[in-house]
């Protein structure tokens, strides 16, 4: 048995002895298409030959200086390329080492902001039910996710209340409009910013797709727009976790891109570095930035491996990839193929309720009857099923249960590289649709 604390202490996990493209190789030396880049983040692939280039350039220059006495020029240079143009306004980078961090450093700077501003009072940040934002005790008090707070809501800080999500496929009411619904939502996050006092909220905190916990869901057209004036009207901050979502996994390097609004504060992870090195961050709009600068005059925060010199060189030679060799053109032609294969074999089948997504980032939400959406029962583990046959049939995907409200429904996620060629696509599509099939069967 292991020393190590594995996902389950139960069972030992088969060990990944190598990567190369698509492909990992498991220890019985067979190869597995990495259909899902572990949780939306191998981007690029595995051992991408300018990434480790430019990882192997960094390491014989310099792996660590403390950032309270030294800046290092690939935390710069990756600064420069993710805001150097200022995208919706976003001026400065912060950089940390995983995306719960990156929360974490967005609710405080979000703080700070009113702090420096001379609003105190605002100590309230409105996020969502069935959101995700990771798992330090600030992002998870942040997270709407039931099942992950459960165990550790004695610790988690009552600053944060939750709001529904935009979830048309059970959200939507029977005969309601999509505008309707959007509607309806505006309303609630109305009627919570004034059941808190609108002066005391500080934010309001969104996945922009909800990834993990929801599965894939895409926001209904207009709904950001009508949620970034409600915090407009109040003075309250917009703060988008793009963590799972953004640096081009929906086709656009920013998945707000697509819904007509930018955020105050953007927070990245797992597409910024593509697992080559462990890093996450936040983008911050000028006028929180400037606040800080003309008050105090710092952010008070900080890690011992904010900004490291080596995940930052990595996470820039991914970038400079995904820019030069026009990647995201690829994430949305492929994400094409991918709705279109998963339509075919699975659109029909009386236990898929519904495939959504957006460019490289696809579900399948299963349920035990199509017609009344009634989930299967938690104790068959469907999620699981799936995991386990897919890998049988040499295929890693993200499957996750509790979709509809913590504890019940389920649902799997595919997010392949953005390299991912039509020939692989067809193949995770085709061995998934098997997955899928013999999971839920009898
Ligand atoms: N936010 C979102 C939307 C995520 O999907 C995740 C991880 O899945 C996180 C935050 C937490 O990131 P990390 O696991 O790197 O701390």
């Amino acid at each position: 048995m292991s020393h190590l604390i594995h996902r389950s202490l139960r069972s030992d996990p088969p060990l990944a002895l190598s990567g190369q493209g698509i492909h990992l190789r498991d220890q019985d030396g067979r190869a597995i298409i990495d259909g899902s880049g572990g949780a939306a983040v191998a981007c690029l692939g595995h051992g991408h030959p300018r990434v480790l280039e430019a990882m192997r350039a960094q390491m014989e220059t310099l792996c660590y200086a403390h950032t309270a006495l030294f800046g290092c020029e690939s935390a710069e240079a990756l600064a420069d390329v993710l805001v150097g143009h200022r995208p919706g306004g976003l001026s400065h980078a912060y950089f940390v080492s995983s995306g719960s961090e990156g929360n974490e450093a967005a609710l405080k700077i979000a703080r700070q902001y009113f702090l420096e501003i001379g609003q105190p009072e605002r100590r309230h940040v409105i996020a969502r039910r069935q959101s995700y934002h990771g798992n330090t005790l600030g992002a998870l008090a942040a997270g709407g996710n039931a099942m992950r707070r459960a165990p550790y809501a004695p610790l988690l800080s009552d600053a944060f209340s939750h709001v529904s999500a935009c979830y048309p496929y059970r959200g939507r009411a029977e005969g309601e409009s999509d505008a309707d619904y959007v509607a309806r939502l505006a309303a609630e996050l109305e009627a919570e910013f004034r059941r808190l006092g609108p002066g005391t909220v500080i934010a309001f905190l969104a996945e922009t797709m909800v990834g993990a916990t929801l599965g894939c869901v895409t926001a209904l057209p207009g709904y950001f727009q009508a949620m970034r004036e409600i915090c407009d009207r109040h003075g309250a901050l917009l703060i988008l976790d793009e963590v799972m979502c953004g640096m081009g996994r929906t086709g656009t390097l920013h998945a707000w891109e697509q819904e007509g609004v930018a955020p105050d504060i953007q927070v990245i992870a797992k597409g910024l570095g593509g697992g080559y090195q462990p890093i996450g961050g936040i983008l911050v709009a000028e006028k929180v930035v400037a606040a800080l600068r003309d008050g105090s005059g710092a952010f008070k925060h900080g890690h011992t491996y904010q900004a490291h010199p080596m995940a930052c060189a990595a996470a820039l030679a991914v970038q400079r990839v995904i820019a030069e060799e026009d990647l995201l053109a690829n994430v949305t032609r492929q994400g094409a193929r991918l709705e279109q294969a998963l339509t075919e074999r699975l659109g029909n089948h009386a236990h898929v309720g519904e495939i959504r997504g957006r460019g490289l980032f696809w579900a399948v939400e299963l349920v035990r009857d199509r017609a009344t959406k009634t989930p299967f029962d938690p104790a068959l583990a469907v999620h699981e099923r799936v995991r386990d046959l897919a890998y049988e049939e040499g295929l890693a995907c993200y499957p996750m249960n509790g979709t509809i409200d913590g504890r019940l429904g389920d649902h799997a996620i595919l997010a392949p590289p953005y390299t991912v060629t039509a020939a692989q696509v067809d193949e995770i599509a085709a061995k998934f649709a098997r997955a899928v099939e013999r999971a839920v069967a009898g």
